[in-house]
């Protein structure tokens, strides 16, 4: 099959192009309860830029490149291709969504429902992903799309939709009529969160960002205040608050001093969550025992959380802004990622 590949990092991002496009062995099922996707869509995230230039490194490939070459892709969709002889209830040609943790099911985190932090790969990260025409998975990451749903136009709720799912869904379960929320950065996954965010709860909901064209597509998600990022946003937030600042702040971009402008902007006892990742978070201790503020790591989401994604986005109540490219263009995708070229969010399609 196709497939681009990864053989060199890049920490500068900077080389002409960073992803072979080549014919490669076609994945084979070793387990019972492996499951063949053929790829429709392969989301392109932040993230696969954040694997060539080195970030993940340390953690995913700590001695000395071992995991290169390797197919990047972890925002997956596509038919179903192949079953292992375990594999209960799917069947070949059934539409599907691919949760991005091939985790074991029988741990401690599986078993309490906590699939990303259970055992298990990353594919994309850690091993083979879905920018080819397909990829090995387990059954139990599959989530069955309903036939209202193309795996090309949901491809990137895999892991950009549903780590904004989680970190809204978390916000909605505390935020109430009157209350605000912050969203920090209407890129990709802030746009699904604000429509989330919408569907779910009755807070007001504030939009940050640098780019108009953000600020428009939030307008069209629902947001209700609209704020320019140009150095005034927190007295702008905290004037639209009656200076006390937002319950919750969703943080979709974690760099470039958004995290200390995001504290900046909870009101106390409320919430900064971080999802969005570059800087260090820096608070002095004291603050935080005087203002009660809480900081909420995010980390992807539930297969079940998929799956309650998936009914929003089946009743119209979500919708993904996507652009597509071809498979062999992936170096143009992340090239258009890299410079803010892409509102919402890219998808290769084989
Ligand atoms: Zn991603």
């Amino acid at each position: 099959m196709k497939a681009q590949v990864l053989y060199k990092y890049d920490d500068e991002l900077t080389a002409p192009s960073w992803l072979s496009y080549e014919d490669v062995p076609d994945p084979v099922i070793s387990k019972g309860s492996d499951v063949i996707v053929r790829i429709g869509g392969a989301g392109v995230c932040r993230t696969d830029l954040h694997v060539i230039e080195g970030v993940w490194r340390p953690h995913m490939d700590p001695n000395g490149d071992a995991l290169l070459p390797l197919i990047l892709g972890h925002e997956n969709a596509g038919w179903i291709e192949e079953i292992g002889p375990e594999v209960e209830g799917l069947k070949v040609g059934d539409p599907v969504i691919v949760h991005p943790k091939i985790s074991n099911g029988t741990c401690l985190a599986c078993r309490r429902g906590q699939d990303m932090h259970g055992e298990g790969s990353f594919p994309g990260l850690d091993a083979n992903g879905g920018y080819a025409e397909a990829l090995v998975t387990s059954a139990r990451n599959i989530v069955a799309l309903p036939k209202t749903l193309s795996p090309k136009d949901v491809a990137p709720y895999s892991d950009a939709g549903l780590t904004a799912y989680r970190a809204a869904k978390k916000a909605t379960r505390h935020l109430m009529p009157g209350e605000y929320c912050v969203i920090i950065g209407a890129g990709g996954l802030g746009h699904i969160a604000i429509q989330v965010l919408r569907a779910m709860c009755a807070a007001e909901i504030i939009v940050v960002d640098t780019s108009n064209a953000s600020l428009q597509l939030a307008q069209e998600c629902g947001a209700d205040h609209l704020i320019r990022a140009d150095g005034g946003e927190v007295d702008a937030v905290l004037s639209l608050t009656k200076g006390h600042g937002a319950e919750a702040v969703l943080d979709f971009v974690g760099e470039k001093g958004t995290t200390a402008k995001g504290i900046a902007m909870t009101r106390n006892a409320g919430s900064y969550y971080v999802v969005g990742y570059g800087e260090d978070v820096q608070v002095p201790t004291v603050d935080l025992v005087i203002t009660e503020k809480n900081i909420i790591g995010n980390l992807v989401g539930t297969w079940a959380e998929l799956t309650e994604l998936m009914e929003l986005a089946h009743r119209g109540l979500v919708n993904l802004e996507t652009h597509e490219f071809k498979l062999e263009d992936a170096n143009d995708a992340l090239r258009a990622l890299h410079h803010g070229k892409i509102k919402g969010r890219a998808v290769l399609v084989p």
